[in-house]
């Protein structure tokens, strides 16, 4: 699809027949199988200032915290016990994180419990050196969103920052061997249909190899509180599309879908989506790691994995 008819598509009155579309290709191309990831959210502290989210640091009402990487490591033997072989290690961009150390002492800890285990990380802009250190020490994976590729709108968003940075970072992660992640939020304020297409679009740029796209949230501790939140049936219509466009790409139904609307949740699967990733954090971060507001029920490891495959299965997919 092109960037006209991708446009057009983003506008549809009925968009059954690329909900359909996208749900033929996840089949041929990812078959049944749901993949679960564990979210371990290693540190809530962030030097960032990006203007939609509750951890920027002019926040100050938010709770910081930030695990050290015994911690990291003790939250992942638990998550590995229930089950989950991939642990996305995700947090603010805290400058005590900035050097990659612990994340690489981390790394090694999870890899040493079991060397099979994959490690996603999801921490940032951090410079190449960096990352190229984390991958030769074992990370499989990247998670860094371009958030929006409407320039002006990117820099309203995160002053003093530039969109064009973020996306050297995704060709640095490309580059360095990562199987890289991008996505964008839907519904953020003066977003425009026009501008969600190009975000499609930048997905092949890069290419992808996953895409998380989710619906914006407000946080009423931030300065866009008040703002209406984006649509999760045009998230959805978003999540076809990359599956369109990426047939091979993983596509996780994102939390902050499942935050607004546990029924959007269901029908992303049988929509494009494959994916679906759980935080496996004790209560006590869950509270602390508040990007957008949401209530979260104290963690029973085990018991919520067991909840995750009955609900995958009751869709008639497969969790692996
Ligand atoms: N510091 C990391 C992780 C950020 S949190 C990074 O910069 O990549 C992960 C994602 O949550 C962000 O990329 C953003 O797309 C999303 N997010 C943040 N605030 C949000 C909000 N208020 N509503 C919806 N999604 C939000």
């Amino acid at each position: 699809m092109n960037r006209k008819e991708t446009i057009e598509a983003l506008q549809l009155d009925d968009f059954t027949s690329f909900y359909n579309k996208a749900n033929e290709i996840r089949k041929i191309e990812k078959g049944d199988d749901v993949f679960i990831r564990a979210i371990i959210e290693f540190s809530s502290y962030c030097k960032m200032p990006c203007k939609y989210c509750g951890l920027n640091r002019k926040n100050e009402s938010a709770i910081r915290y930030r695990m050290d990487a015994d911690e990291i490591v003790d939250i992942a033997k638990d998550a590995i016990a229930a089950g989950y072989r991939t642990m996305v290690l995700q947090g603010g961009e805290d400058p005590m994180f900035a050097d990659g150390e612990i994340l690489l002492r981390a790394i090694h800890g999870i890899k040493s419990i079991d060397s099979d285990v994959a490690v996603t990380l999801s921490a940032g802009e951090l410079k190449r050196d960096v990352l190229k250190k984390l991958k030769d020490g074992g990370a499989n994976r990247y998670l860094l969103r371009h958030e929006t590729t409407d320039e002006k709108l990117y820099e309203f968003l995160h002053p003093g920052h530039k969109l064009k940075d973020r996306i050297r970072v995704l060709h640095d992660l490309k580059e360095l061997g990562y199987e890289t992640g991008s996505g964008f939020m839907v519904g953020l304020p003066n977003q425009s249909v026009e501008s969600l297409a190009n975000d499609l679009l930048q997905l092949t740029e890069i290419p992808c190899d996953m895409a998380g796209i989710g619906p914006y949230i407000s946080h009423p501790d931030t300065e866009l509180s008040g703002n209406e939140n984006g649509s999760v049936e045009l998230t959805r219509r978003c999540v076809s599309l990359a599956r369109i466009l990426l047939p091979k790409a993983n596509l996780p139904v994102t939390t902050a879908v499942g935050v607004l609307s546990p029924e959007e949740r269901l029908k992303t699967f049988s929509n494009g989506a494959n994916v679906i990733m759980r935080k496996v954090n004790p209560k006590k971060y869950k509270d602390a790691y508040k990007i957008y507001p949401a209530e979260l029920d104290e963690t029973d490891i085990v018991k919520e994995r067991i909840e995750l495959e009955n609900m995958i299965r009751s869709l008639g997919r497969v969790p692996v």
